[in-house]
């Protein structure tokens, strides 16, 4: 299991050699295995004469350890430092790989931020039963149950006793009451449970009625992370309960990703607060700029960096404009980008599958 620690730990790294970080998407609802093994052999390829023990040790690890389970996949390795750590997770990930000094973190500080934690809640007119998940794993479960509630609703149930029932009657009122404490219970162990997980989202199920009633008494500020509804049972299993809850949580991210994709675009368009290309954003980065940086997944691209003071860009000239030092080619100008948004303490966001931005590369909101 991926902990917020391990994530840490891999910031915190430090080594005199480079190290190599690859994280692979092997979601068998999205991929075939040869399309893994595929984009794996890519992946080796592009880092094979910069990183060739390390490509190897991964390539070894493939053919014989690795059992093709989990949803996603990242691994870290620097022969030279003897560091190797294997980390198998139950979400989807994103395909990168990058050799540098440090960890290259983005792809799972952004899983971190998406499923890092999410609450379930199944809601029924008696009780309800929460799941806490952290990146796609159950690891924390409640069941609350209060006082039975006997059918009062018209219909199937109130034949039973052959008379139609009138919804004034004593019986039906305390029923009414009995509910209705049992879903202030409800709402108060929910309030709990998210207090003590902290949750990013909140999906609710169950009975609709009832689930939008306890909606409506929680507090702050679970009541604003409830992304979605899913159908479901207080009684179904926890893994069917959270396979559910994944898909609304994706949905909800890519909306999220979408959504900043296009405002950038457009900002860029409107000459406001936006930046697109590998080129703008540079420059934008460069100033402090950048608050929020898209970057379509599996976009790369070769630059130029300034040996003295490391400003990147995509078209040098005889020398630095800032400290008039010479110009190297580089192959990942894309890599400089994000890790110089992360330093500045912007944020970064790599998008899965939008056509806009996988036609422009990169495209950044801008803090002014
Ligand atoms: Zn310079």
């Amino acid at each position: 299991m991926f902990s917020r620690d391990d994530l840490q730990q891999l910031a915190e790294y430090q080594g005199q050699h480079a190290i190599l970080s690859l994280t692979l998407n092997v979601d068998p609802t999205r991929r075939t295995k040869d399309e893994y093994r595929l984009a794996l052999r890519h992946l080796l390829h592009s880092v094979q004469d910069r990183a060739n023990g390390d490509a190897a040790l991964i390539e070894r690890f493939f053919e014989s350890e690795y059992d093709w389970s989990g949803r996603g996949l990242a691994i870290f390795s620097s022969q030279k430092e003897n560091f190797w750590k294997v980390y198998s997770l139950a979400v989807p990930i994103v395909d990168s790989i990058v050799l540098g000094p440090k960890p290259y973190l983005t792809p799972l500080a952004n899983l971190w931020d998406v499923y890092g934690r999410f609450v379930v809640g199944l809601i029924d007119k008696q009780g309800a039963r929460f799941i806490f998940v952290q990146m796609g794993e159950v690891i924390d479960g409640e069941g609350i149950l209060g006082e039975e509630v006997r059918r009062v609703k018209s219909g199937a149930g109130s034949t039973q006793t052959g008379r139609r029932r009138n919804p004034d009657e004593p019986t039906d009122r305390h029923q009414n009451e009995v509910i209705k404490r049992n879903m202030k219970d409800t709402t108060q162990a929910l309030q709990q449970f998210c207090e003590k997980h902290t949750p990013r989202y909140v999906v609710l199920g169950g009975n609709t009625e009832v689930v939008n009633e306890v909606r409506a008494h929680l507090g702050q500020p679970w009541v604003e992370r409830v992304i979605g509804a899913i159908a479901g049972d207080v009684s179904d299993s926890d893994q069917v309960i959270r396979d559910r809850a994944l898909k609304v949580v994706e949905e909800a991210e890519l909306k999220r990703e979408f959504g900043l994709a296009e405002a950038a675009i457009t900002a860029a368009a409107k000459n406001s607060h936006g930046a697109t290309r590998i080129d703008r954003v540079l420059t934008a980065a460069h100033a402090g700029q950048v608050q929020t940086l898209l970057v379509a997944e599996g976009y790369k691209s070769e630059g130029y960096r300034c040996q003295q003071c490391g400003y990147v860009t995509m078209v040098p000239g005889a020398q630095c404009q800032f400290c008039g030092g010479a110009f190297e080619r580089i192959s990942d100008a894309v890599e400089a980008t994000i890790s110089k948004v992360l330093e500045q303490g912007g944020r970064v966001d790599i998008v899965h599958g939008h056509t806009a931005l996988n036609e422009l590369g990169v495209a950044a909101l801008l803090r002014y």
